[in-house]
This record gives structure tokens, sequence and C-alpha cells, in this order.
């Protein structure tokens, strides 16, 4: 159970000493209550307080980090079962999978493309996020081999796949200090799992079948010392993956069993099923995703869900306000004032672009609202369209003075031509009629002029 702020201050030393950054000890309570705090910040508390704050205010699920640089991920630290309920916070690494008995110039082509391919979407530009190398071969050198050819081409997390010790401590030489995944411990061989993963400061999967057998791994491993720790139920099926990774995560954020409090592993490749286990591992709660090297469709598709299931459901994806161009405008050119919706100003672009008129977009901060909300909220006013074409210069670019406002913004219309002194145009409702709006009303008003 999580304790209270009030509840957590009984237990502090209340000396207010700020040395935990804090400048009281109440305010740090309330932070250690929110999960956003770690107990070992305060120096003070005794280690019986420790372990009971410990337990209780740190996060359910642990935060684990694969690779280190720019491309390292982290995985965990999530709080809720559904996404509605907050948000989910770390997306699942997904990684391509790929043996080491593959050809020298398959590898290096798997590498080269994850490293540099990338789909923009809404503003963000996606990209899977390392190599799984398997130890397919048997042979330790083989294995060492092709992590070294990896790592010569890129600079990318991995995810090291051998139950053989002597062919993990083979590819540690090359990538040891780079924090990769080590796959995996299992019953047998934990010990010599723990010591190598240890020794080079790396993240490791416990692989067992069945939440008991689970929980006793975890155990064993963290009496050995094992401390950044990734969870593979070794699922036989699609179902068998769902049950036992919802459970993991049921158990987990109620701490009812904190040896399950880790991200989970998921290796979607070898059943035929792989599209459908990806979209299912991205749902539900697997952390990180071994997948074989996608084909382009999937590859979209994939990254899409995950882009989608871990935005913050309460605050709306956003542009930066300002003025963009679509094609090569010139001071004729239209200029067409939205609002910074993300989903408004990539389907406004994308029919002005289909449209074949160069023109300029006015992006207004609505604090990410769509048209009719912001109006409605009083988020989208005259003065706010008054400033932004102050701030983003529009007087320079253009000769004219003719705004297009959308159409569910007509109620401003008159008060926008008050403030800005420009003459405004009521578009469309659908954006879809913007081409036929610019095509009729603004060629013609230029024939006018
Ligand atoms: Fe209080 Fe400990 Fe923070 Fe000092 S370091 S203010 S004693 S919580």
């Amino acid at each position: 159970m999580a304790l209270k702020a009030l509840d957590i201050y009984k237990l502090l030393p209340k000396k207010n000493c700020k040395e935990c950054g804090d400048p009281t000890c109440l305010t740090f309570a309330m932070k250690l209550a929110g999960g956003k705090a770690d107990v070992d910040l305060c120096p003070y508390l005794d280690e019986q307080a420790k372990t009971i704050l410990g337990a209780t205010t740190r996060p359910p699920i642990k935060l684990v980090k694969i690779g280190v640089g720019e491309r390292s991920f982290a995985v965990g630290e999530e709080f809720v079962l559904y996404r509605h309920e907050k948000t989910f916070y770390h997306p699942p690494g997904i990684l391509f999978k790929i043996g080491d008995d593959q050809p020298v110039d398959a590898i290096i082509a798997v590498t080269k493309r994850v490293k540099s391919e990338a789909f923009t979407r809404v503003g963000s530009d996606l990209q899977f996020n390392g190599i799984a190398v398997e130890n397919a071969s048997g042979s330790a050198e083989t294995f060492a081999r092709a992590v070294e050819i990896i790592e010569n081409v890129a600079d990318l997390p991995l995810v090291l796949i051998s139950p053989d010790q002597a062919a993990l401590s083979a590819a540690l030489v090359h990538c040891g200090t780079y924090r990769p995944l080590i796959h995996a411990a299992t019953a047998t061989n934990f010990k010599e799992m723990c010591s190598l993963a240890k020794q080079h400061g790396c993240p490791l999967v416990l692989k067992a079948h069945g939440l008991a057998e689970l929980e006793q791994l975890v155990k064993k491993c963290t009496a050995e010392g094992a401390q950044d720790l990734v969870l593979d139920p070794a699922p036989v099926s699609l179902n068998d993956f769902i049950m036992s990774s919802t459970a993991i995560r049921q158990l987990a954020i109620t701490r009812s069993s904190p040896e399950l409090g880790y991200p989970v592993y998921l290796d979607t490749t070898g059943d035929g099923t792989e599209d459908a286990m990806i979209a299912l591992g991205i749902v539900k709660y697997a952390a990180v995703m071994v997948t074989s090297p996608l084909n382009q469709a999937s590859a979209k598709a994939s990254l899409t869900l995950r882009q989608n299931i871990y935005t913050d459901p309460q605050k709306p994806i956003q542009m930066n306000p300002g003025l963009y161009r679509v094609g090569n405008p010139d001071k004729n050119a239209p200029v067409l004032m939205t609002v910074n919706f993300s989903l408004t100003f990539f389907t406004l672009q994308g029919y002005l672009e289909s449209s074949h008129i160069p023109c300029f977009m006015l992006i207004v901060d609505t604090e990410g609202l769509s048209v009719l909300t912001a109006v409605a909220a009083g988020k989208l006013s005259e003065s706010l369209v008054r400033d932004a074409i102050k701030k983003f210069g529009v007087e320079t670019e253009v000769g004219h003075r003719s705004l297009i406002i959308p159409g569910y913004a007509s109620p401003l219309s008159g008060r926008i031509e008050e403030a800005t002194g420009w003459k405004v145009l009521v578009g469309p409702r659908d954006a879809a009629e913007i081409g036929d709006f610019l095509h009729e009303e603004w060629e013609k008003r230029k024939e006018r002029s």
C-alpha cells in the first residue's frame, strides 16, 4: 500500500536541513508520496525508515536503462494498468533480431537500417531502438565477431541473446561498457549471469515460465546483487503472454508482489503471429520487444501504434506556434490562420499541399486545443491572432492584408478584423474543402484586385 504524505512525514527526521534539495521535510514527503523523489536523498534516515519508505514510495516498476548515449532508452517506471487512468510513460524499445550466423553483409544492412531509418509522423521522428544479436551459431567467437561488426557500424543499444556465459563474455569485450541487455538468467545459470551483469554494469533478463518461478528467480538474482532486471515470462502463445504480462503489471503496481516490479521482455519472432504479437506487446505492457527486421508496412504500423499508445491522453499533441510555408509562397500567397492542435495542423497541411496553391499557415497557440474547442473555451481570441501576426512577421512576408480563418472560428471574424486591421475571409469548416475554397474564393479575390 502506498503511504500518504503525512504518514511519510512522520517517518522523516524533520531537520528541515534542505540536503535532499527540498526546502522542508514536508515538501520532500509530498514528493515521495507522488513517486517524484527517492528516499536515498535524505542522508539522515535510519535503515528501518529507509526500508519502509523505499518499499512504499519507489515507483512500483523499476526504471531500467538500456544502452548509453543518444539512442539509449529507458523502460519501466509505470504506475497504472490502464492508459486513461493517467498515462504510460516509457514506450517499449523495439529491437531487430539477427543471428550471428547471418552473412556479414546482412548484419551490416540491418544495423544500418536501424541506425538511419525514421518515419516522420505528427512532427516526430519514429525509430526502432537497437539490435538483438542471437548466438544462433553456438560459437563464442562468431557471436563476439557479430557484436564487433555491429559496434563498428553504429552505437545502438543491444540485446545479447545466448545461454552460454563464455559467448556472452566474449561479446561483452566489445560492448560491455555500453549497457547491453543480457538475455537471459534462468534457474540453472543465474549465478554466472548475475556475475556477468554485475561485472559489466549491465541490465539482465530473467527468464522463467510462470509467475511463481519468476518471483523465485528475482529473489535469487537480487540476493546475488543484480539490480537492473527485466522479466521474460517465456510465453508459449499470444494468450499466455497477455495473461502473464497483465498479471505481472497488476501485482507490481498494487505492490502485491514487489519481486515482479520490473519491465517485461517479449520476443515476437518464431510462431508466425508476429504482427499480432507486436500489437499486443505494445498495448499489454511489453517494455523490451525483440522482432525480426520488419517489412515497411509492419514497421510503420508498429511505430505508429507505439506512438499513439504512449502519448499522454491528457495532453493534446501540439505544434509550435509560428508561420509555416506550404510550397514556395510569394508576397501574394494566401495566409491561413489555424490552431496548434497537431491533428488540425497536419490535416490542413495535407489538403493545402494537394491544392497546389503555395501559402502560409499561421499557427496560433491554443494550448493544443482544436478550433471548435478553443473558440468555446475562449482560448482563440482576436488578441491572440493579432499578436501572432506581429510576432511571426506576417506583415513582411506578404503584400496584402487578408487572413483566412477556419469556418468554426467565424464568430470571431469581426473582432479579428478590428484588432488586426486585416480583411478576414471565413474558410470552410471542413479542411477537405480548403482546396476548392482557395481555387474559387482566393483566385477570384486576386482577379478582382
Ligand atoms: Fe528533511 Fe531529510 Fe530533506 Fe533534511 S534531507 S530536509 S531532514 S527530508
